[in-house]
């Protein structure tokens, strides 16, 4: 019998279900006997629509929209963060939860794959507002998530404060201390160091591996950036520490540009003090979309999805684009930046740190034992370099893109998982 389509998602080649199912397909003729099983990648396992109202500060009520999906949970617990935006659906939550199913395995983390949202403007709320929306769609996730079956963690527009307030909500509504429900704490309520530059580390550290095998040189390379958030700037921290020269940024707050590569001293202080890269004195503005044409020898898309489109691919510069943000370049731009030689390393394995050292959070919480930050990113660093090396074998071996090895790679461990899990009933 055919496999009935899903209902509640109406996918269109760029959005972020159709950009996922596209990847999908073009893993399966790689999967021998496991492509059996390829259609439980192309549909999540449960997915949670939950309404949150809170009161406002003015005594009104407001409702906002909230989801958790777990997509697969064959190989453990579901992880990945939570996203406040105006703009989620549970399509796109849909997507982000497939992508770290796909991720987790990549680097061989012992999860599945979940993604959750809120549908908020959270610049609107007050900081009071704010833990009263968080501690709600806690509660009402909190049906499917605990430590051993959906771990959260940050995401877009969330943080540390928010993991204290969710981790709170949990272990009141459970009466207990769960610490390890939740990933991306605080350091006081068993936080792990290093985690809050994970991500961007772990984009530094695919990076690098990459430009070694481009014979790229890091000292002096040209690095554009999009998103100047916490895995853009972090990442930028790193490849100017290297040598690098960032020569342009991109955010909600404006474009800007320096040939000679900004201060970076200066730029994290301009940015901590307006919200954005936006005004900033060391480097000219510049109009937005001809932030896809700067000469750059490094592009990092750190933002948000689909940024990348075939239009634009064809004007991007960079030899290499290192993906911080999850799902920013359309499956048409990836033929297109294929074609002309630029390399992608793929958000599955690129932007994997945060995930990496949210694990290392997660069994720490559980051991009551805490390593150092030194150990922390030589462990990241480890774990990030190996995956990718056998990500580059894949596709050396098969002549297929890094992201339809990293899908392969991946992919055949879920559905391993999943073929000697075997069927129930
Ligand atoms: N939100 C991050 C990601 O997209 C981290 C998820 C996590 O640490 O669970 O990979």
């Amino acid at each position: 019998m055919n496999n009935n389509p899903l209902s509640f998602v109406q996918p269109t080649a760029d959005s972020p279900w159709g950009t996922y199912i596209s990847q999908v397909d073009r893993v399966v003729p790689y999967l021998g006997h496991l492509a059996k099983w390829a259609e439980t990648l192309k549909r999540p396992k449960r997915a949670l629509i939950v309404d949150v109202p809170i009161e406002l500060d003015n005594g009104e009520v407001a409702h906002f929209e909230g989801y958790r999906v777990q997509h697969n949970l064959s190989r453990g617990p579901g992880k990945g963060g939570v996203r406040y935006h105006p703009e989620v659906t549970l399509e796109e939550v849909m997507a982000l939860s497939a992508w770290m199913t796909v991720k987790c395995a990549a680097v061989n983390l012992p999860y599945g794959g979940a993604k959750g949202g809120i549908r908020v403007d959270p610049k609107k709320l007050s900081h009071k507002e704010l833990e009263r929306m968080t501690r709600r769609y806690t509660s009402e996730i909190g049906i499917i998530i605990g430590p051993q079956r959906d771990i959260p963690a940050p995401d877009v527009n969330t943080n540390g404060q928010i993991m204290a307030w969710m981790m709170d909500t949990y272990s009141m509504n459970t009466g207990t201390t769960a610490t390890g429900v939740v990933t991306g704490k605080p350091i006081h309520l068993g936080g792990s160091l290093g985690r809050v530059k994970a991500t961007g580390r772990g984009v530094f550290v695919t990076g690098r591996e990459a430009a070694r095998r481009l014979n790229m040189k890091l000292d002096g390379a040209r690095v554009a950036v999009q998103g100047f958030g916490n895995v853009g700037s972090s990442a930028a921290e790193l490849f100017a520490q290297a040598g690098a020269k960032i020569v342009a940024a991109q955010d909600h707050t404006g474009t800007i540009y320096n040939p000679s590569g900004f201060d970076m001293a200066d730029i994290t202080a301009h940015v901590k003090a307006t919200g954005g890269v936006g005004g900033f004195k060391g480097a000219e503005a510049m109009d937005g979309e001809a932030f896809w044409d700067v000469a750059c020898d490094i592009l990092i898309p750190a933002a948000l999805e689909g940024q990348i489109t075939a239009e634009r691919a064809q004007r991007i510069k960079a030899r290499l684009v290192l993906e911080g943000a999850n799902g920013p370049t359309l499956p048409t731009a990836d033929d297109i930046l294929a074609e002309r030689g630029v390399l992608v390393v793929p958000d599955v394995i690129c932007n994997a740190g945060g995930v990496t050292v949210s694990y290392f959070e997660w069994v720490q919480d559980f051991s009551s034992f805490f390593w150092s930050e030194d150990e922390i990113n030589l462990r990241l660093d480890k774990i990030m370099a190996g995956a990718l090396k056998h990500i580059w074998d894949t596709a050396d071996k098969h002549r297929i893109t890094l992201r339809t090895a990293t899908f392969a790679v991946a992919c055949e461990r879920i559905l391993i998982a999943r073929e000697e899990r075997g069927l129930y009933p």
